[in-house]
C-alpha cells in the first residue's frame, strides 16, 4: 500500500473515449488521483494517462473488462493499493448492440447486459466494502435516458440501463447508513463514439426532438458529476442531462 495521497481519489471504468474519459480529465482537474479502466484503447489510455500526469495529478490506467468479476476486482484492488481509499466511483463502461428484439442474437443480448449491468454490480461490489469501513464515499453510476423510456431496437440496452437505476436505488438504501451516496446520471444523446455511426435521418430527428437542438457534449456529462459527487444531501437519484429530449 503506497502512501495515503492528500488528494480525493477517483476510479472511473471506461475511461479511454467518451463521457468516461472526459470524466477522467474533469475529476483530475478537479484535484483527484484517477484510476481509470478500458476494454482495448492501450494507445487512448497512455495520452489521458499524460495529460492526468501533466495537470499534477497521479493517473493509474488499467485494461480491464468490466463484464469478468476477476478483472473488475483486481483493477479495483491495484487502484487501492496505488493511489489509496477510493472516494469517487464513477462506472461509465458501457457498449451497445442493437436490433430488434426478434432477430436479436443471445450473444447481443448476453453482452450487453454482462457490460453495462453485470460490470457496474462487478465494480461496485468490490469498491463498496472499503468505503463502509471508512464510512464515506459517493457511487456514481451512468445509465442512459433509454433506461428510463425505453427506445426501440434496444431492448438488452434499455434492460441493462433501467437495470442500473433499480440496483443503484437498492444500493443508495444499503450503504447510506455507512455514509456514502449512490446515484444514476441518465444522459440522452451524447457526442461520442457510440452515437458516430447513427446514420444521418437518424440524427436528425434526434436533434429534432431535443428542444435544445443538440446532442449534449461528454464535459456536460462530466459536470453532473462533478456536481453530484460534492451534492451532500443527494442520494438514490437520476439526474438527467438529455437536453429536454423527454419533455
Ligand atoms: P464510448 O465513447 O463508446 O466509450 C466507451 C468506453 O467504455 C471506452 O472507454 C471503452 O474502452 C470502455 N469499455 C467498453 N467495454 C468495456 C469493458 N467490457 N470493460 C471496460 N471498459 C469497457 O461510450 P460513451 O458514449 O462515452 O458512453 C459512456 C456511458 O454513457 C455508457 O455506459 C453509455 O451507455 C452511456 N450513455 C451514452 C450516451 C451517448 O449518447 N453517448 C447516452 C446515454 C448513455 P475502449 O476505448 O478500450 O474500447
Amino acid at each position: 500500500m503506497t502512501a495515503p495521497s492528500p488528494r480525493p481519489v477517483a476510479l472511473v471504468t471506461g475511461g479511454t473515449r467518451g463521457i468516461g474519459r472526459a470524466v477522467v480529465r474533469r475529476l483530475a482537474a478537479d484535484g483527484h488521483d484517477v484510476a481509470f479502466c478500458y476494454a482495448s484503447d492501450q494507445a487512448g489510455a497512455n495520452t489521458l494517462t499524460k495529460e492526468v500526469d501533466e495537470s499534477g495529478g497521479r493517473a493509474l490506467a488499467c485494461r480491464a473488462d468490466v463484464s469478468r468479476a476477476d478483472e473488475a476486482g483486481s483493477f479495483v484492488k491495484r487502484a487501492q493499493a496505488e493511489l489509496g481509499p477510493l472516494d469517487l466511483v464513477v462506472t461509465s463502461a458501457g457498449i451497445v448492440r442493437d436490433g430488434p428484439l426478434l432477430t436479436m442474437s443471445d450473444e447481443d443480448w448476453r453482452t450487453v447486459l454482462a457490460t453495462n449491468l453485470d460490470g457496474t454490480y462487478h465494480i461496485c461490489r468490490a469498491a463498496v466494502f472499503e468505503m463502509m469501513k471508512r464510512r464515506r464515499g459517493c457511487v456514481v453510476n451512468i445509465s442512459s435516458v433509454a433506461g428510463v423510456h425505453g427506445h426501440a431496437s434496444q431492448t438488452n440496452y434499455c434492460a441493462s440501463k433501467a437495470g442500473i437505476i433499480g440496483f443503484t436505488k437498492a444500493l443508495a438504501k444499503e450503504v447510506g447508513p455507512y455514509g456514502i451516496r449512490a446515484n444514476v446520471i441518465a444522459p440522452g444523446f451524447i457526442e461520442t463514439d457510440m452515437v458516430a455511426d447513427l446514420p444521418v435521418r437518424a440524427r436528425e430527428d434526434a436533434v429534432g426532438s431535443i428542444p435544445l437542438g443538440r446532442f449534449g457534449a461528454p464535459e456536460e456529462v462530466a459536470d453532473m458529476v462533478a456536481y453530484v459527487s460534492t451534492a451532500a444531501y443527494v442520494t438514490g437519484s437520476v439526474l438527467h442531462i438529455d437536453g429536454g429530449i423527454v419533455l
